[in-house]
């Protein structure tokens, strides 16, 4: 039906018919001549219907916001004067010789170029016309190019794309499962993937030897943090490998996603230790962009008069941590207040601070509540920060944890606020990671997941299993963690060992896993493997504020489909045949 795409017209077509088939982005009534902005997935062309084509003109006329036309035409250079050179098809516009309407539309929610003016969920209710936006358009296609580079890389390189279920069992990756009830087996219920990750083992186990696959995962997790319920992976994994082979093939890959896409360069990636990212940064996905470090001043406080400081000072499981901010003497005692809320919510109880007017003038020289209580090792405490005049200290003084991620997530504000940022791009690997955490039951749980190898000996893991560190890494990227993966078990009796260790008995452990146990003691090479979040990847590539901004079909922070209306209610009839009674509302509660 057309001959070229809106967007792609430029000042070499001048003279050609063309035909264009296309939305009304905007209809202008110039005193007898009509100006229509057409537009497609590739821009937006401007068209001229005069009068002395009656046809045209007179549908050109009728025509309305987001009315489909096709439209045959002539290109010629705009008049001097009314050229836009900002504008991709700016120099010319189509002086059109015929006007079809393809379809009528009603009048559109909201005006694609006022969407800011609507809430999200009036754009998520009529995605199909938000996804006309030229912003949106964009996001998606530079998505398309993301995964066809992928792709490319990794067929060269000899992976194999194969698909996994998504009807299946459970598998642990930390969140909550969907369950789809099975109406076959009355009673029973398949789990929806949180990972391919034990699919991609037993295809290591069949000697597929490289695998990827761009698979959707599920997880049911509390949306605080900008989630989906269901999301996309990049997901890698391959046999006769080490730490070495997997970081380096997917370190080339973002490398040269990123030339592709992006024409940009990455800088070297540093390998940190999981536990020095904890100490400088207070995260395991610390941004390098920012200079912030956080330096340890516990030693220095074990015996000031101040117990906010000195008693998890003297706590093994304390910390008292210092972040000197270059100039931040300049904030004001409102920003303090802030930043004082802001640390709140990370459970942090207050926010001490220092600031350094004048060092040279000793205590005098110092404003703040606190350093009273610090005479003596105040000169010690500057020195080992760095500080300099003009500076504010803050400190986070608590549980380790606690201060970790006050302070963590108070360095990150910071570099935003006070526009801190070095460089554009900051990619990292973070390595070294711990096997296990302690739950909020003081229980072990896999840091990772429970099919990570440790980095040591069965005996050793059994031994120590808090202080066991893993084969585990995570790629990072300005703060954000890209993908993670890691050197799997491959040994039966290894994975038992893990399974005890995180309290998951022999009989449960058969329950659950007995397939995997099963295909471990059938010829399991070494092998390992990382997994990517593409819809960060996306977001960090896109400039896109949340995720939802780089998902055609996202649901809302309830894990809903405004558009769809789903989740929904289903028939009796539905339930019955799936062996389904419901509660009432009033039993769930009890
Ligand atoms: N399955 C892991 C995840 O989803 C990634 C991996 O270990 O390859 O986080």
């Amino acid at each position: 039906m057309r001959s070229h795409y809106c967007g792609e017209l430029n000042d070499t077509f001048v003279d050609h018919e063309v035909t264009l088939c296309g939305w009304v982005h905007r209809r202008r009534d110039h005193g007898g001549v009509i100006f229509l902005d057409m537009r497609d997935r590739e821009g937006i062309a401007q068209v001229v219907v005069d009068p002395d084509t009656p046809d045209a003109f007179a549908r050109a006329d009728n025509a309305r916001s987001e009315y489909v036309l096709r439209i045959r035409g002539r290109v010629r250079m705009r008049p001097e004067g009314t050229r836009n050179p900002n504008m991709a098809t700016g120099l010319i516009e189509v002086l059109a010789l015929e006007v079809e309407v393809l379809n009528t539309s009603v009048t559109p929610p909201f005006q694609l170029d006022e969407h800011g003016k609507v809430g999200e969920d009036v754009r998520l209710r009529y995605r199909y016309i938000d996804l006309r936006r030229p912003e949106m358009i964009e996001r998606l296609q530079l998505r398309s190019r993301i995964t066809h580079s992928v792709r490319a890389y990794l067929e060269g390189q000899g992976f194999l794309d194969i698909e996994t279920p998504i009807l299946t069992r459970a598998t642990p990756e930390g969140a909550r499962d969907y369950l789809v009830p099975s109406r076959t087996h009355a009673g029973e219920f398949f789990a929806l993937p949180q990972s391919p990750q034990l699919f991609k083992q037993l295809l290591m186990v069949s000697g597929f030897d490289r695998y990827y696959q761009i698979a959707k995962c599920f997880r049911d997790e509390d949306l605080r943090a900008d989630r989906q319920p269901e999301f996309t992976q990049i997901d890698i994994e391959a046999s006769f490998v080490e730490e070495q082979d997997i970081m380096e093939i997917t370190e080339t890959m973002i490398r040269q996603l990123f030339r592709d896409v992006l024409d940009v360069t990455l800088p070297e990636f540093p390998r940190m230790r999981w536990a020095e990212a904890m100490q400088r940064y207070g995260s395991d996905k610390p941004d390098l962009r920012i200079p912030l470090e956080m330096v340890d001043v516990d030693d220095l406080m074990t015996s000031v008069d101040f117990k906010v400081f000195s008693a998890p000072a003297n706590d093994s499981e304390g910390r008292v941590a210092a972040l000197r901010v270059p100039g931040g003497g300049r904030l004001t005692r409102k920003e303090i207040d802030d930043y004082t809320q802001f640390v709140n919510i990370y459970g942090a109880r207050g926010l001490a601070w220092i600031k350094v007017n004048d060092r040279s003038a000793g205590l005098e020289g110092l404003q703040s509540p606190i350093v009273k209580f610090m005479e003596g090792v105040v000169d010690e405490l500057l020195d080992r920060v760095g500080a300099e005049d003009g500076d504010i200290i803050f400190f986070g003084a608590d549980k380790a944890g606690i201060v970790n991620e006050a302070l963590g997530a108070l360095r990150v504000r910071l570099g935003e606020d006070l526009a801190l940022y070095t460089r554009e791009w900051a990619p990292l690997w973070v390595v070294d990671f711990p096997m296990f955490e302690r739950d909020d039951n003081g229980r072990l749980a896999a840091l990772h997941h429970p099919f990570t190898a440790p980095a040591c000996s069965s005996e050793e893991l059994k031994a120590d299993p808090a202080g066991a560190l893993s084969r585990a890494y995570d790629m990072v990227l300005n703060g954000t963690e890209l993908g993670g993966g890691s050197i799997r078990i491959h040994d039966h009796a290894m994975q038992q060992g893990v399974f005890e260790a995180l309290g998951i008995g022999e009989e449960e452990a058969r329950e659950k896993f007995g397939f995997l146990l099963e295909a471990l003691a059938h010829g399991a090479p070494p092998h390992g493997g990382l997994a990517f979040g593409l819809d960060r990847l996306v977001m960090l590539m896109t400039g896109g504020r949340t995720i939802r901004d780089v998902i055609a079909f996202p649901k809302t922070q309830s894990a809903a489909d405004l558009m769809t209306d789903a989740p929904g209610e289903v028939s009796a009839e539905q339930l019955r045949e799936l062996h389904i009674r419901l509660r009432s509302k009033a039993s769930e509660q009890s």
